[in-house]
């Protein structure tokens, strides 16, 4: 009997998810790393008091190709996704949360949480991650987080961090919002690139959603980059005023406000190929990252490295 490859996955988002799902559906038993307390990264949901839910990162997806279209037909088909009506276009969420398009897909898979991995070096053909005091050892290593975190894991010398150094991922404040009570009836999104909040969200309208007067909005890649270093407080306080005069909001209503900073929220300059490898696929980057600002691109960046490393085992 052959040998069972220990396969390694650090990233719990769309591209370690979907990479596992199907290397796990071949018989393999992939552990999947991530420091996070939940699965989804930026595929992310934040819960608040007296039962406020926000969609804080992904905020919808579109689906191009035809693989990615019957995963997220098979997700509507168990409630977990649902199509959302944003006026001037349609795309899917999660549903009760944008999470749930992740959590559906981890059933079986192992999972460790908050496992933060601080290096990963190659020994002997074998690859062994730093986790605290402890050590955990892989045939093969998937990594899925943002390229400058890959980088920092590898370290700045390794040839593959040399080829990803070009890749840049923009940031995203998020002020994530709640109001008692809102006159008139809001629109569903309100999308203006060149605004400090260049998106706005107004949760209640997405299909599973509680009927709270929730908020999303998020800055834009310039006011993010200008405000980069602010206290979450302060960029709250600024971007609720902004959405106050925006949807002509009456302040003294606000019952939640709080913000969230995404340091790679998305891709500003990509790598052009799904993944990359080195000589001897043991080791694979992938991510959103690799293509485009898109979850759809961290699915065809997990589909195409799980698919090689299946090829070569
Ligand atoms: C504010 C915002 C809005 C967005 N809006 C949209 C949108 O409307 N539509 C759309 O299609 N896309 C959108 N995106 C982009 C989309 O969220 C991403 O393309 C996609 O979720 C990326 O998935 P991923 O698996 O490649 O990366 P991630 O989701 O970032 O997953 C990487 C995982 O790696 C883990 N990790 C990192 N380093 C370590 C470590 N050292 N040890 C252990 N774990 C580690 C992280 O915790 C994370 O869970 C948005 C993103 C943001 C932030």
């Amino acid at each position: 009997m052959t040998e069972p490859v220990h396969i390694g996955i650090i990233g719990a988002g769309m591209t370690g998810l979907s990479c596992a799902r199907i290397l796990k559906d071949a018989g393999h038993t992939p552990v999947i790393l991530d420091k996070g307390r939940g699965v989804g990264g930026r595929l992310a949901a934040r819960r608040a008091e007296n039962g406020l839910q926000f969609d804080h990162g992904a905020q919808y997806i579109t689906a191009k190709t035809e693989e990615f279209q019957k995963l997220i037909q098979s997700l509507m088909s168990v409630d977990a996704a649902g199509e959302w009506d944003m006026g001037e276009r349609t795309g899917f969420v999660g549903v009760p949360s944008m999470n749930a398009l992740a959590k559906a897909l981890v059933s079986d898979l192992d999972i460790r949480r908050q496992v933060q991995v601080s290096s990963v070096t190659e020994t002997e053909g074998h690859w062994s991650l730093a986790i605290g005091e402890e050590t955990l050892v892989f045939d093969r290593l998937i990594i899925t987080a943002p390229a400058p975190q890959t980088m920092a894991l590898l370290g700045t010398g390794h040839p593959l961090s040399k080829q990803i150094a070009h890749v840049r991922l923009l940031p995203c404040w998020t002020l994530m919002a709640a109001f008692g009570d809102v006159a008139g009836a809001l629109p569903a999104s309100h999308r203006d690139p060149d605004a400090p909040l260049a998106w706005i969200a107004n949760e209640k309208t997405k299909p599973g959603r509680t009927d709270r007067n929730a908020f999303v909005a998020q800055a834009s890649s310039d006011w993010s980059k200008d405000h980069l270093e602010l206290d979450k407080a302060a960029a709250s306080d600024l971007m609720l005023n902004e959405l106050c005069k925006k949807l002509d909001l009456d302040q003294s209503k606000v019952i939640h406000a709080d913000a969230h900073r995404w340091r790679y929220a998305k891709v500003g300059i990509p790598l052009g190929e799904p993944y990359l490898s080195n000589a001897s696929k043991t080791l694979f980057l992938g991510g959103d990252w690799c293509l485009d600002a898109r979850v759809e691109a961290a699915f065809q960046s997990g589909t195409a490295i799980a698919e090689t490393l299946l090829s070569e085992l």
